[in-house]
């Protein structure tokens, strides 16, 4: 199906690897230009070049931590009129509550909820004058089921979900749109190195963690970006004008929920 949006503009946060990256590439595919946002250029020119040959789209990557003012407004200058707009950032670390002090709870909330609602509030007026906007924000699957070592996380992904579903109906009526994807577990640097540190701390290898976490899945494996980015890609559609401040989540089968 074509997506129909080849020569929009979109600024991937958080692109250069894992799933910003499946975003990225689902939409390049799509003859989306792309403007790539991550804090190493290495992968990021990677990337890139990646995107360019296999799609023969822009690309333009910028080198900056998006959970900074100044990282925000270098990615705004790099694409002052976005028509898509990924939200995304690494995820704050793991722990019991007890020891997250303030100034992690700060970084958190920054990362995590902050950053994407700054970077809505400089594009969504745009998008609503030129009536074609996409907005998706990348939060986790436990935003609806939450896990106990990930209470940064929690705490300041679930906020961002209530701000969004408050401010995320009325622009559809000039297409515009804003929705969560929640991936479950997906196979990319950060998973890998979750588990290696839970290999780490039980003596059992990293193979044999991976393994255990899989099984626990009802898809029995993890996912792949790719399955993601063609989830993203759709919301980004022209055929996604009608569907705004929804949460889709993306995890083989692990929420056990009717809803
Ligand atoms: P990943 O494969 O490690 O990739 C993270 C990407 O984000 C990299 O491109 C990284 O590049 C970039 N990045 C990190 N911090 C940044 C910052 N401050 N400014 C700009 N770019 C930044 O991670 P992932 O698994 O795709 O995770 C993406 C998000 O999804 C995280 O918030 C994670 O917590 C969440 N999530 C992941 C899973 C999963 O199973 N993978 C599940 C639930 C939620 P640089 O390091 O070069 O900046």
């Amino acid at each position: 199906m074509d997506m129909g949006i080849r020569g929009r503009h979109a600024i991937v946060c958080a692109g250069s690897k894992g799933l910003g990256k499946g975003c990225a590439r689902a939409l390049a595919a799509e003859g989306v230009h792309i403007t790539l946002v991550a804090r190493g250029i290495e992968a990021l020119e990677q990337t890139a070049a990646e995107l360019r040959a296999d799609h023969g789209v822009e690309v333009r990557v910028v080198a900056t931590d998006i959970t900074t003012d100044a990282g925000r407004a270098a990615a705004l200058a790099a694409c002052p009129q976005p028509d898509i707009l990924i939200n995304n950032a690494g995820g704050p670390p793991p722990g019991d509550f007890r020891q997250f002090d303030r100034d992690m709870w700060i970084k958190a909330v920054d990362a995590n909820m902050l950053t994407p609602i700054e970077l809505i509030k400089a594009t969504l007026d745009g998008m609503i004058a030129r009536r074609f906007g996409r907005i998706v924000n990348i939060t986790s699957s436990a935003v609806k089921a939450p896990i106990d070592i990930l209470g940064l996380s929690n705490g300041a992904r679930a906020g961002l979900t209530g701000f969004i579903a408050g401010i995320s109906r009325s622009p559809s009526a000039h297409n515009v749109t804003i929705n969560n994807l929640l991936p479950g577990a997906f196979d990319t640097d950060t998973m890998r190195s979750r588990m290696a540190t839970v290999a780490k701390n039980t003596g059992i290898t990293l193979d044999a963690v991976l393994e255990s976490r899989a099984s626990g899945i009802p898809a029995k494996r993890f996912g792949h970006i790719d399955e993601f980015g063609a989830a993203c890609a759709y919301l980004c559609s022209a055929h996604a004008g009608y569907v705004t401040g929804q949460n889709f989540l993306i995890d083989g089968g692990a929420y056990p929920g009717t809803f």
